[in-house]
């Protein structure tokens, strides 16, 4: 579960200060998909990298887990992001001299044992999470090799490689064809579901919202509403929230 609690960030703006996110409070909970809608500089993704312990709050907190990691050393929210949250961007990020697998199974392998049992240990989830997201077949193919959609199932099967708590997806379909988007989405929501992720999706189409549970929507940096929504994918029972 990741929870912001009354979270404020303001970036410098000539002699002044901007609000990018104006005391917001939401919770992501586990198996949820929560999808983040807004206009354009509405805040969503200051949110996210607010999740991501990527940026440090003015004020409020951000517990992941229990935790509060906006009052973590930078070292320590460095290994909570590392152990705890993955994360998928708009552009996929991936290393272009890697294969799908390769790409997955240094994220898997970061800071971790280089003894041979642990490094066969990630080589089975990494061979598992391919075959999750439909890539098994391609799993030798650079970035050059795949197209945008099959990238993106890439980025998604890394993020999960490490069995974060907390999935965070910046826009993930903004790249793809309608059609490889609502598969993308499918994906997400899917893995979520299984995997039991607390799965924050910032998206401006809310044609993806079959795919998500319940929808934030923000406006000026706050919360402005939140839906439980008439997803169509197998979850969770929908229930109304707030
Ligand atoms: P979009 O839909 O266009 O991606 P968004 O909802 O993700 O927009 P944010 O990127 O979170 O919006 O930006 C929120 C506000 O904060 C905007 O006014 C933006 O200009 C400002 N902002 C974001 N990042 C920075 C930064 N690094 N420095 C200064 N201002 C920033
Ligand atoms: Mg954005």
């Amino acid at each position: 579960m990741i929870t912001l609690d009354d979270v404020t960030l303001t970036f410098p703006d000539g002699s002044s200060r901007v609000t990018a996110v104006d005391h917001v409070t939401l919770t992501g909970r586990a198996g949820v998909v929560t999808g983040i809608t807004g206009p354009s500089g509405s805040g969503k993704s200051s949110i996210l990298a607010l999740a991501a312990t990527l940026i440090r709050p003015d004020s409020g907190r951000v517990l992941i887990g229990g935790e509060d990691a906006a009052a973590l050393s930078a070292d320590a929210a460095t290994s909570l992001r590392r152990e705890r949250i993955g994360i998928v961007f708009q552009q996929s990020n991936l290393l272009a001299s890697l294969t799908a697998r390769e790409q997955l199974q240094v994220m898997g392998e970061l800071g971790g044992s280089h003894r041979k049992a642990a490094r066969a240990q990630v080589r089975e989830r990494v061979d598992e999470l391919l075959d999750a997201v439909g890539l098994s077949a391609h799993a030798d193919k650079r970035p050059a090799q795949l197209s945008g959609g099959q990238r993106q199932r890439v980025a998604l099967a890394r993020a999960l490689v490490r069995s974060p708590q907390v999935l965070l997806v910046d826009e993930p379909t903004s790249a793809l064809d309608q059609e490889s988007g609502a598969a993308v989405m499918e994906l997400i929501a899917r893995l979520t579901h299984e995997r039991g992720t607390a799965t924050l999706l910032v998206t401006h189409d809310l044609v993806h919202s079959p795919a998500l549970d319940e929808l934030v929507t923000v406006v000026d940096g706050r919360v402005t509403g939140v839906a439980a929504t008439t997803g169509t994918i197998d979850g969770p029972v929908k229930s109304a929230v707030v």
